[in-house]
Formats: structure tokens, sequence, C-alpha cells
């Protein structure tokens, strides 16, 4: 399914984020930026090597050896991916009843869009994130996410956005909240 927002496009589909040849892939990652399960090591797997190295990098040259805090983003190149760009952000872990983590999950989508739009990009791949490992229920995160690339788009000029839901069953949840606002485009 698509949208227009602006002279934006939103995209919700089935599929794999590492087949994607968009300008800029995400990757729901963890702070560390090493790796690890699910969309995260699907994405290094594709990308090969160089990916980790660039992580480290940036581990160590922009965050002190620290971890990349929750909700914020940074980009590496996409090395063997066809996306020429990784955009890593950190997901909030799903704690039930605990405050700020619809804040966190928008920063996600907002800050890794933002990179994309200031690096002059035009199109981006999102996966879902925190539903996997994290354990955000998807219902709830599909409502945080389309709203926030809703209202990003809403104010700018960038092209085109991708929401590549992994199951069917993930995308009709996607799909449901788009219609549901789809009054308000
Ligand atoms: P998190 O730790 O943020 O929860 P996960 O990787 O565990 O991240 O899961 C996030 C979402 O990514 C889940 O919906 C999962 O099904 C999905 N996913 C896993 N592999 C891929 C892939 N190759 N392409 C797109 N989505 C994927």
């Amino acid at each position: 399914m698509e949208v227009k927002i602006n002279e934006n496009r939103l995209v919700l589909m089935t599929g794999d984020i590492t087949e994607q040849s968009t300008d800029a892939i995400v990757n729901a990652a963890n702070g560390s930026l090493l790796g690890g399960g699910g969309v995260d090591g699907a994405i290094h797997r594709a990308a090969g090597k160089g990916l980790l190295e660039a992580c480290k990098k940036i581990r160590s040259d922009r965050l002190d050896g620290n971890h990349l805090p929750t909700g914020e983003a940074v980009m590496t190149d996409g090395y063997h991916l066809p996306a020429r760009h990784v955009i890593h952000t950190v997901g909030p872990i799903w704690r039930k009843g605990e405050d700020h983590q619809e804040e966190m999950l928008a920063n996600c989508y907002s800050n890794s869009l933002r990179l994309a739009d200031d690096e002059g990009l035009s199109s981006i791949s999102f996966p879902s994130i925190s539903t996997g490992v994290y354990g955000y229920p998807v219902e709830e995160a599909s409502i945080v996410a389309i709203r926030t690339l809703v209202a990003y788009l809403g104010q700018c000029s960038f092209g085109e956005v991708r929401m590549v839901l992994f199951s069917k069953g993930d995308c009709q949840v996607y799909e449901h909240v788009v219609n549901q606002m789809k009054k308000e485009l």
C-alpha cells in the first residue's frame, strides 16, 4: 500500500530490508553497534565485514567507546548491500507501563529520517523497530511509527519512506494504522 503526504510517498510492504535498494536502510541495532540477532544480524551478514569495522570506528571516534543512546541514529556506508547507506538506531526495550518508551521509539524514526534528509538522501527503508526481541507490541509500535513518519513527511519534501515488514501479519497491522489515519492526511 502507498499513500502520498505532500510530495512524499509512504509505502508499506512485506519484504526483507537487506534487499531494498533505497538510498538508506535503517538497522534496529543494539547500543553496542556490534551486531546481534534479528534484522541487525541479517544486515551485518548481507553487508559484510566492512559494516562492523565502520560501527566500531563510530564507537571509538564519536561515542568515546560508549553505547549509542536509545532513540539516536548514526550513519555508515552500506558495503555489500544494495542500499548505499545504513542508518543505525537503537529502539527502546519494552517494559509495560514505563514512561518515555513511546517518545524514544518516535525519536528512532524522526532522528533516522532527519539524518537521511540532512545528508541529501531521498529514499529510506525502515524495519519495525523494537517489535522483535525488544518486545514492543506491534499494535502499539505501529501507531508511534506511522504517526511520527506522517508528521515528519507533512513538513518536508524528502521522497520515499518504506516500512518493510517481515511478516504479512505485521504489514496488516501497519496498514490498519494508516487506514485509520488516512482521514488526517
Ligand atoms: P528489536 O531488537 O528492535 O526488537 P529485531 O531485529 O528483533 O529488533 O526485530 C525487529 C523487527 O524486524 C521484527 O519485526 C522482525 O521480524 C523484523 N526483521 C527481522 N529480520 C528482518 C529482515 N531481514 N527484514 C525486515 N525485517 C526483519
